[in-house]
C-alpha cells in the first residue's frame, strides 16, 4: 500500500501521463528515481494537489507484487468470505431489541413474530386503515376481535387490550416480570435492560414475552377468520405449554437452576428426553 488515492490514473488523464513520458502500464518503481524522488513533472503538483500528500514508498526491489485484501475499514488481512460479505452488504445499526428477537434458545416462529412486532409490521387494523382508504364502511366495522373495543394496534394487543392484559398477567406471574406492566413501552424498557443477559431467568422471561404475544396474535387472527374463541385461561395455558416444552430441551449450566425452573414450571424430570 503506497497510496490511498490510487489508481492515480483516475485523477490524472492519459494525455498528461503520456505527455510526461509515462504510459498506462507504468509501475510505481518506474516513477521513482535512483535518489528516491518522484520522477513526475513539478507542474503535476499544482495540477493534481493530491500528489503532494503521497510520500515516496521504500520499495524492496526483490519483492514480488501481490494483491492484498482490505476490510471495510481499510485494514489489510487474509481473504475471508465473511469479511467480504461484511464489506459489500448494506449495514444498519444494531436494533436495541435484536437480542430479544434472536437468541439461541428462542422458538423460531415466535422470534419471527416478535421481529414483525418490534418493527410494527403486523397487519393490525390501525395500519390496514391507512392502506384501505376506499372502503370506509368496512373500516368503521373494524374492531379488536378480542375485546370488541376500537381498532386494534400493536400497542393495544401487547398488552393494553382487556383480553391480552389478562393473559399477560397470568403468564408473567410465572417469571420475574413484575415491573413490566401492560404497555409496549414498558416491555421495550425491560428489553433494553435485560435482553442481552445470559441469565437463565432473563432467557425464560424472553420466551414468555415472545410466546404471549405470539398466542395472543394467533387468537386474534383465529377470531377474525373463524368463529372459534378461546378463553383467557386457554390462551394462557398455550403460552405456558410452549415455554414448558422449550424448557424441557434446555441445556442448563447449573443443576440448581434447572431444579428451580422445573419446579416453577411444574416439569417432572421423567417428562424430559435428554437431548445429549
Ligand atoms: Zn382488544
Amino acid at each position: 500500500m503506497w497510496c490511498t488515492g490510487s489508481p492515480l490514473r483516475s485523477v490524472i488523464t492519459p494525455r498528461y501521463i503520456t505527455n510526461a513520458g509515462f504510459n498506462l502500464r507504468t509501475t510505481v518503481a518506474d516513477v521513482i528515481d535512483q535518489n528516491g524522488n518522484w520522477k513526475w513533472p513539478q507542474a503535476w503538483f499544482d495540477l493534481f494537489p493530491v500528489l503532494i500528500t503521497i510520500s515516496v514508498p521504500n520499495l524492496d526491489s526483490n519483492a514480488e507484487d501481490r494483491l492484498v485484501w482490505k476490510d471495510v475499514d481499510g485494514k489489510p488481512g487474509d481473504f475471508k468470505s465473511a469479511q467480504v460479505w461484511n464489506t459489500i452488504r448494506s449495514q444498519e445499526h444494531h436494533a436495541p431489541w435484536a437480542n430479544m428477537v434472536w437468541f439461541s434458545q428462542c422458538i423460531p416462529r415466535h422470534a419471527f413474530h416478535m421481529w414483525l412486532a418490534f418493527r410494527n409490521k403486523l397487519k393490525t387494523q390501525d395500519r390496514m386503515a391507512v392502506w384501505e382508504a376506499g372502503s370506509q364502511t368496512n373500516l368503521n366495522l373494524m374492531c379488536c376481535p378480542l375485546c370488541n373495543y376500537d381498532r386494534d394496534s400493536r400497542d393495544h394487543l401487547f398488552f393494553q387490550c382487556n383480553f391480552s392484559a389478562q393473559v399477560w398477567n397470568k403468564v408473567k406471574a410465572m417469571v420475574n416480570l413484575t415491573n413490566v406492566d401492560t404497555t409496549w413501552s414498558s416491555i421495550l424498557n425491560w428489553v433494553e435492560q435485560h435482553s442481552r443477559s445470559k441469565s437463565v431467568d432473563h432467557i425464560v422471561s424472553k420466551l414468555v414475552i415472545a410466546a404471549a404475544s405470539y398466542y395472543i396474535w394467533q387468537e386474534r387472527n383465529n377470531r377474525l377468520s373463524t368463529n372459534s374463541k378461546r378463553t383467557v385461561d386457554q390462551v394462557a395455558e398455550m403460552v405456558k405449554g410452549s415455554v414448558r416444552l422449550r424448557l424441557m430441551s434446555f441445556r442448563f449450566r447449573a443443576s440448581s437452576a434447572k431444579e428451580r425452573i422445573f419446579k416453577a414450571w411444574q416439569i417432572c424430570n421423567d417428562d424430559v428426553v435428554d437431548p445429549g
